[in-house]
């Protein structure tokens, strides 16, 4: 059989990411012996051919993972939109011997890919019959296997939770939105911010819950009132009465009232200027949002997809209909591609049509989720309770190392509880806080700006209270009369709950439900699969590596990266993959001298090569001998003076940071479902203790009993971790060209 030969391009608006998926498809399929060829610009390409379909090899697509837009360019064909166009494309496809193709682009992009392949029989037969290709080509190309890929800032296609550059998108805007923030409250000015989303708010929408603004218009939802105008500027005032020193509002480009008119930037700021009484600036973010260095996520999502879009292409049969891969529940799904346009266009068509349910309805759970949270973080005070319902006092607590997001979760929590009429008691300094006593109740202003802050405001300790430890944290979980209570923290927050929990029968005051949130960078908490600061922590470390890459351009360099994770190898190998490492030591696999002699001669071939830069991406516990500082005296004293080594060892800035946009919405929302649940359990007269975690994209909660059952207590890591099997795929793109790979 013919060598399988897969072209990839990118199409429609650009995305970050998308040169980590074209980085992925050649590297996969190069290495599972196919050919790879990249068409530039476009459908464009495909139409003009000639030089724009080139052949690609192993290191055509080195040293791109960093970069933004997308390097083999990307264009809007008018041609591609006419059937000659389309019969041109495919002839140039099929004398280049093309016979899978993946194409990485908005919903536009793969409507074009559809339509295409449905035709292709028939251009194939027109390109026959005019002779323009001949009968043995048009019998060995009947069909064309086509894979999607969603490549889009606006992450508005169905079938998939995240689209490429959705992530990285939310990180600009939450970039410019905290330094507006800033600027607004020096001055308690109110700023309109308006960001890109023609059909689909979800930009809008969690850049707002990330960054805790006022107000948020979008396409979905128009306000539900004719005198909207008012009812924001309302709410605009009363939080500047209750302290607040900024106002931000946050507009969809799509975003129109109950009627379908289109509400513009420049209506919202008059709107505002005239019922405020004071100036309103406009900033437009505009292309800022498209532009800069992918996401840490963005890239993984890109090379994951990447890799399992060339996967299906190998074993697709020529009948088979195109498919779109997507991420759903952090777990890859192939879905019909024209279904999940259909649907994508569905949703822009009820919102035109001014059906704002349907729109809804169509959206994820997560999407409307957030947007209820939404409804009541943006509130200027909490709502008034006259009812006799019971007021429960709820205490919260950081517990570990500080951790991204740990701030986002207090404010989530005091707000929400506060305005189900409930008493949010914070303890300062973790559990060695609760046991002096440092215990006060919270108000609504008392976390302002809490959720975009990096660190742990509340303040954390890595106390494990045990024996009269624990004596102290009873008496003041009496003392304080605490019904419930909520830890945000990393390991040690978990055992101390488990020990609390364990010693219920010594001390009564322990009685209460409790349950644990986790937020630790090392991501290395039973029954969750990310736990809070790890996305800021990994996004901190690309950062960190891009720049050490940089660095060293014109030498032959090996760096050996320590990260940190303790005995889990998440943020290595994560971070591994972000960066195209060519290795990935962690403490799950362990670390061999013979491992290394191999890798030493790995490099060395490389650099020999023409390499010109080597990273090693090492977990800070992967073995305690073969340590950082030795591996690079080992590789340097082998590398003879063909390379030379240095070590980054990043430390602490990966415990640091503002929060990046996922941990921030995953911390409120997780802060609503802990809470929620405590409340039920005080309700129930329980003393239920849990841990909650996203798993397969569903929020548990694991009873406090089933820690130990589902950890390995000396490595202080689950026992299953579902990122294991990645490290497969890291590997793969890592390796050197197949000539100078043995
Ligand atoms: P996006 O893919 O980002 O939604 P566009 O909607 O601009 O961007 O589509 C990008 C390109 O895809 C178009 O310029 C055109 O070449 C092709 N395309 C879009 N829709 C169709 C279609 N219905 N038929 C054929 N080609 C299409």
């Amino acid at each position: 059989m013919a060598t399988k030969r897969i072209a990839v391009l990118t199409s429609g608006g650009d995305a970050q990411g998308m040169n980590a998926a074209v980085r992925a498809v050649v590297r996969t399929a190069l290495d599972r012996g196919a050919e790879a060829y990249a068409i530039y610009e476009g459908y464009q390409g495909m139409v003009d051919g000639g030089d724009r379909i080139r052949k690609m090899d192993w290191d055509s697509v080195g040293g791109m993972m960093h970069m933004g837009g997308t390097i083999i360019g990307t264009a809007r064909s008018e041609d591609f939109m006419t059937r000659e166009g389309r019969l041109q494309a495919a002839c140039n496809l099929i004398k280049e011997g093309i016979d899978g193709l993946v194409v990485i682009g908005g919903d536009g992009s793969l409507t074009g890919a559809n339509l295409f392949r449905q035709e292709w029989p028939s251009l194939v037969a027109e390109l026959a019959e005019c002779s323009r290709v001949s009968s043995d080509e048009a019998t060995n190309y009947p069909n064309l296997a086509i894979v999607g890929l969603v490549g889009s800032i606006d992450n508005d296609f169905y079938g998939t939770d995240m689209t490429i550059g959705a992530d990285s998108a939310l990180h600009r805007i939450t970039e410019a939105v905290d330094a507006i923030t800033s600027t607004a409250a020096s001055h308690q000015r109110t700023f309109v911010v308006k960001v890109m989303g023609r059909n689909c708010g979800y930009l809008a929408l969690m850049s707002g819950l990330a960054c805790g603004v006022d107000w948020v218009l979008i396409p979905e939802s128009p306000p539900d009132v004719d005198n909207w105008e008012e009812v924001m500027a309302e709410r605009l005032r009363a939080a500047r009465k209750a302290g607040r020193r900024d106002s931000i509002v946050i507009l969809a480009e799509g975003a129109r009232d109950r009627y379908g008119n289109p509400i513009g930037s420049t209506q919202v700021q008059q709107a505002l200027e005239e019922r405020l009484g004071e100036e309103v600036r406009v900033t437009v973010l505009g292309h800022v949002q498209r532009g800069g260095r992918p996401s840490a996520y963005d890239r993984t999502l890109a090379t994951l997809l990447g890799y399992e879009a060339v996967t299906t292409l190998l074993s697709a049969k020529p009948e088979d209909e195109p498919v779109v891969i997507g991420m759903k529940s952090n777990r890859m799904t192939h879905l019909p591609l024209m279904e999940c346009v259909q649907k994508t266009q569905t949703v822009a068509e009820a919102i035109a049509a001014g059906d704002y349910e349907k729109a809804m309805s169509l959206r994820s759970a997560s999407f409307t989720d957030a947007f209820q949270t939404l409804k009541t973080m943006v509130r200027a005070l909490p709502h008034t309770h006259e009812d006799d319902r019971k007021r429960f006092r709820i205490a919260i607590l950081d517990a570990g190392a500080p951790s991204p997001g740990m701030n986002t979760v207090s404010k989530a929590a005091v707000r929400l509880g506060l305005d189900m009429g409930h008493v949010m008691l914070g303890i300062s300094n973790g559990f060695e806080g609760l046991a002096e006593n440092e215990v006060e109740e919270m108000n609504w202003m008392s976390v302002t700006g809490w959720a975009s802050r990096g660190g742990s405001e509340l303040g954390t300790s890595r106390l494990v209270p045990t024996g009269s430890g624990l004596y102290a944290i009873a008496r003041f979980i009496e003392d304080n009369e605490i019904d419930a209570l909520l830890v945000a923290g990393g390991w040690s927050g978990y055992e101390a709950v488990y020990n609390m929990t364990a010693n219920r029968g010594n001390f009564p005051a322990f009685n209460i439900p409790i349950v644990c949130l986790p937020a630790s960078i090392n991501n290395n908490l039973p029954g969750s699969e990310f736990s809070i600061g790890a996305d800021t922590a990994l996004n901190s470390i690309v950062d960190a590596v891009d720049k050490i890459k940089q660095s060293a351009v014109a030498t032959r360099r090996c760096f050996v990266v320590e990260v940190m994770g303790h005995w889990c190898g998440y943020l290595a190998l994560m971070s591994g993959l972000a960066t195209g490492a060519e290795r990935v030591y962690m403490n799950e696999e362990g670390v061999t001298l013979k491992d290394l002699q191999k890798d030493v001669e790995k490099l060395t071939r490389g650099f020999e090569a023409g390499k010109r830069l080597g990273l090693m991406i090492r977990n800070e516990y992967a073995n305690p001998i073969y340590t950082t500082g030795f591996m690079c005296s080992l590789f340097e004293e082998e590398g003879h003076d063909v390379f030379d080594v240095r070590p980054a060892i990043l430390g602490h800035l990966q415990q640091g940071g503002d929060p990046s946009p996922f941990d921030r919405i995953q911390a409120t929302r997780l802060a609503r479902l802990c809470l929620e649940f405590l409340i039920e359990e005080c309700e129930k007269g329980s003393d239920h203790s849990a841990f909650i975690g996203l798993q397969s994209g569903q929020i548990k909660f694991h009873d406090m009993r089933d820690f130990e059952r589902m950890v390995d207590i000396s490595c202080q890591r689950p026992k299953e971790q579902w990122w294991m099997e990645l490290k497969r795929i890291a590997s793969l793109l890592a390796k050197l060209s197949p000539e100078t790979e043995l």
